[in-house]
């Protein structure tokens, strides 16, 4: 077995009202390359106060950009790249203010600014060629972990994948638990949950760890605090802990595994657009035999904040359907491995996978 050996955020800053320190933290960057920014800024905070509080220079590029219904894609990444660079050079860096989907977006195109043809090219593992350039994430919605990991998801023509590299992770990222007190409530339960499954199942498998487990029990009990006790809700303390329990479930599930929620999660949005954090909650309401006592405290939490999921879905899905989202999940042998053990691929069938999709 090969150790897993990953790249951390170079730098952190934790705290609210921290997004203020931007333009100091970014100064010494801004001597590289062509002495100006990138910002992409979700749209939700177009005509928002925080739109004016983004300490962009006038010779900055900002754009906004909408991140529904559609995750990222590859186009969007190369169009941007191929606007930018003709008009201005090679930035200094790229910063990104917005959940996941934007996240990614300020991952890809810093990678991609150095990083000659379509993006296409490089979703995988070790694909990028160069290091891209300098570039600062800003979460305003919790839950994924995109602020930590290596990977910049985009959907292609033929693949939902990540440009997957050490210099695809942040060098700067900016906690500030005031941005995310505008979630509204189902994204702020979908997202957090997240965080809550990738510790359910980085802890049930084969790959679990004491430096997975250490990060994934302290991220557990901090999303107890925020949607079970006594004290759960959308408030600035919680806000405050949320924050902090998505860092540390990515660095859990990256020390470790995902497991069969997110194999069958990958399925259902490559097929049918599902957003990941929803898709999972779907999903995680089906799994009672395979993560107990997880799945017991999940659906607490969805009672305690009367959240409705859809039901039933696969009445509308043929075999055609069913085949190929099973053949999505099929192909993610390390989360079949690390969940059902070693011997997974006598259980991990077509059949077996299917019949997890009928559940939903
Ligand atoms: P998102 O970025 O897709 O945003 C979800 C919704 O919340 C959007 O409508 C957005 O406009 C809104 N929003 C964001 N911040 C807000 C705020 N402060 N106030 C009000 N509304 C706000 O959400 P996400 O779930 O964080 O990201 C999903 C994306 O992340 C997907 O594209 C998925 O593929 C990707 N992903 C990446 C990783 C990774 O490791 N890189 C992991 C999991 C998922
Ligand atoms: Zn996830």
């Amino acid at each position: 077995m090969t150790h897993k050996n990953f790249k951390n955020i170079d730098k952190v800053t934790y705290g609210r009202g921290s997004f203020s320190q931007l333009t100091e933290t970014i100064e010494p960057i801004r001597k590289e390359n062509k002495n100006y920014f990138v910002f992409v800024v979700d749209n939700y905070f177009k005509g928002k106060p925080l739109s004016t509080k983004l300490q962009n220079k006038p010779e900055d590029l900002v754009y906004f950009i909408d991140v529904d219904p559609y995750e990222p894609t590859t186009q969007q990444i190369d169009t941007l790249r191929d606007e930018i660079l003709p008009k201005k050079g090679l930035p200094s860096g790229v910063i990104g203010i917005g959940g996941g989907s934007i996240m990614d977006i300020a991952k890809a195109l810093s990678l991609m600014l150095t990083n000659e043809g379509s993006s296409t090219l490089y979703q995988g593992l070790n694909l990028i060629k160069k290091p891209g350039i300098y570039h600062l994430g800003v979460p305003t919605i919790s839950g994924t972990g995109a602020e930590v990991s290596m990977t910049a998801v985009l959907t292609g023509p033929e693949k939902k994948l990540g440009l997957k590299c050490d210099w695809t992770v942040f060098n700067q990222v900016i906690l500030d638990p005031e941005l995310i007190a505008s979630v509204p409530t189902d994204w702020w339960f979908y997202t957090g949950m997240d965080t809550y499954i990738h510790c359910i199942e980085s802890h049930g498998g084969i790959r679990n760890n004491a430096f997975s487990l250490a990060y994934g029990d302290q991220a557990l009990n901090l999303c107890r605090e925020v949607y079970l006790n006594d004290k759960a809700g959308q408030t600035p303390e919680n806000d405050d802990k949320l924050m902090v329990a998505s860092l540390m479930g990515g660095l859990s599930l990256t020390y470790s595994e995902v497991g069969v929620c997110h194999a069958i999660s990958y399925g259902l949005s490559k097929i049918h657009g599902t957003r990941h954090c929803y898709a999972n909650c779907i999903i995680f309401q089906h799994l009672g035999d395979i993560y107990p006592e997880g799945h017991a405290e999940f659906m607490q939490m969805i009672k305690k904040h009367k959240i409705n999921l859809p039901q039933n879905l696969s009445k509308d899905w043929n075999e055609e359907t069913l085949t190929k989202m099973a053949n999505v999940s099929y192909n993610l042998p390390f989360m079949w491995n690390h969940a059902l053990g070693d011997n997974y691929k006598e259980i991990a069938t077509m059949d077996y996978i299917k019949d997890l999709f009928r559940r939903l």
